[in-house]
């Protein structure tokens, strides 16, 4: 009897980091849902500070986008109303459990701009029957990020996050619209997991989510991070 070759895996994503040729590892990617109040009404919920929650992506979703490069990303199978959703992504150089909110901007490599990529329908799917949302979230590519931008502080609150679809603006919100800061996701977050170096946290979407088609490109654009394209294929 002939086992089956042991398999060997590619290893993990790594991103760029601004004006560095270092390349950061990618552990796990954590995305904490309905973080913008305006988008969570739009997603028809009352978002006065309920409790945050949190999903989480598989490493296939992780797609390093560089600078300047207009990366394609797989249209998924399985859907047929695929949302973008503009985000910006923190990258954890440091994790720990039970970090307290006063020390979590300690954990903080730097900031990306990101996008959680949504199966719309499948999420509606999933919320409605009570199940996981993996098939709505954690599509192959659907988390482009792009390079990091080392940073010690939190983001200006009056940055700007848009996101641009074929050159038309579909998202505009600024950061400081967030209703969870960051230190408040790494410090929750790490109560339920011992959070560890590579680790990248996906903050929310602001308003303004809406479907996208194969043959579009997406340009998230984040004041303080590089922008990042893609182009759905
Ligand atoms: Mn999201």
């Amino acid at each position: 009897m002939h086992a089956p070759a042991i398999p060997v895996l590619e290893p993990r994503p790594t991103l760029a980091v601004a004006e560095s040729t270092a390349r950061f590892p990618v552990r796990r990617a954590f995305c904490i849902g309905r973080n913008y109040a305006a988008h969570a009404r739009e997603m028809g919920h009352d978002p006065d500070r309920e409790p945050p929650f949190f999903f989480m992506k598989g490493a296939e979703a992780i797609v390093p986008v560089e600078a300047g490069i207009e990366t394609p990303i797989a249209y998924p199978p399985g859907t047929s109303d695929y949302h973008h959703e503009a985000e910006l992504v923190v990258a954890l150089a440091r994790g720990g459990r039970d970090i307290p909110e006063a020390q979590a901007m300690a954990c903080v490599f730097g900031y990306a701009a990101g996008l959680d990529m949504t199966r719309r329908d499948r999420q509606a799917e999933a919320k409605t029957l009570g199940r996981p949302w993996e098939i709505g979230k954690a599509a192959d590519q659907s988390g482009p990020v792009g390079p990091l931008v080392p940073a010690a502080a939190a983001p200006d609150p009056a940055a700007r996050i848009r996101l641009f679809v074929d050159g038309s603006a579909r998202q505009d919100s600024v950061l400081g619209a967030m209703i969870w800061s960051i230190p408040e996701q790494i410090a929750i977050l790490s109560r339920f997991f011992e959070l560890k170096p590579g680790d990248l946290i996906f903050t929310g979407t602001p308003e303004g989510v809406s479907a996208v088609a194969r043959g579009q490109t997406i340009r998230v654009e984040i004041d303080g991070v590089t922008p990042i394209a893609v182009r759905l294929v």
